[in-house]
């Protein structure tokens, strides 16, 4: 249940996109909005400039299509997942909010990676693997480039999926020894795609 006497009706909402986890937007939402979106499976909300329900989408058909709704740890906020038929922001963005799709594990692994090789962590593996040098590194991407090939040609999902990864893992230990970084390669595949 969630508490809407806390902040005069109004509980603050944060909408997510169900697909990239990118923050669409905030809004708020009293009891009846809370209801109606529940309802219809559409964000609506209370918008406090209109001073009545709100329901996203109502002109532009932007809608925002329900797909989860988290409620926080002590009842006085919203967290929705939504599949957004359009742009969310009125101003034809994606999302009201300048920040690009979230990042993922990907990001979380390179800076362990580069953690451990700053800090110069003498029992973790990264660092000893990138201490020998980059033609060192760069030999272990290809080695572990073989093995994935090879696993391509039978059907043990399970080994396949290991090489894959042995192989994610050892490219951003190559990137970092070539001073460059996961975020760089992104951007190169992104201008591929303008
Ligand atoms: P819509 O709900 O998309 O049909 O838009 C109706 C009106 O709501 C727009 O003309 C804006 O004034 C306002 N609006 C739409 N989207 C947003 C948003 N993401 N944040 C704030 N206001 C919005
Ligand atoms: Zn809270
Ligand atoms: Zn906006
Ligand atoms: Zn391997």
């Amino acid at each position: 249940m969630i508490d809407f006497k806390k902040g005069d009706g109004l509980v603050p909402v944060v909408v997510q996109d169900n697909n990239t986890l990118q923050v669409l937007m905030l809004g708020y939402m009293n009891e009846e909005a809370y209801e109606k979106t529940k309802a219809e499976r559409r964000v609506t909300f209370f918008s406090r400039s209109k001073n009545r329900l709100w329901t996203k989408g109502e002109t532009s058909e932007n809608f925002l299509e329900v797909v989860d709704i988290q409620i926080d740890c002590d009842q006085d906020s919203i967290l929705i997942k939504a599949i957004p038929a359009g742009p969310t922001c009125h101003t034809g963005s994606t999302s009201c909010f300048k920040e690009e799709t979230p990042k993922g594990f990907m990001y979380t692994l390179e800076s362990i990676i580069h953690q451990r090789i700053d800090e110069n962590d003498e029992s973790s593996y990264t660092n000893q693997l990138y201490r020998r040098g980059i033609n060192k590194v760069a030999q272990k991407v290809g080695e572990e480039a073989v093995e994935l090939v090879i696993e391509a040609k039978d059907d043990n999902a399970d080994l396949f999926k290991n090489e894959a990864a042995d192989l994610m893992y050892h490219y951003l230990i190559l990137l970092k020894a070539k001073g460059f970084k996961l975020e760089d390669i992104e951007q190169v595949l992104k201008e591929r795609n303008e």
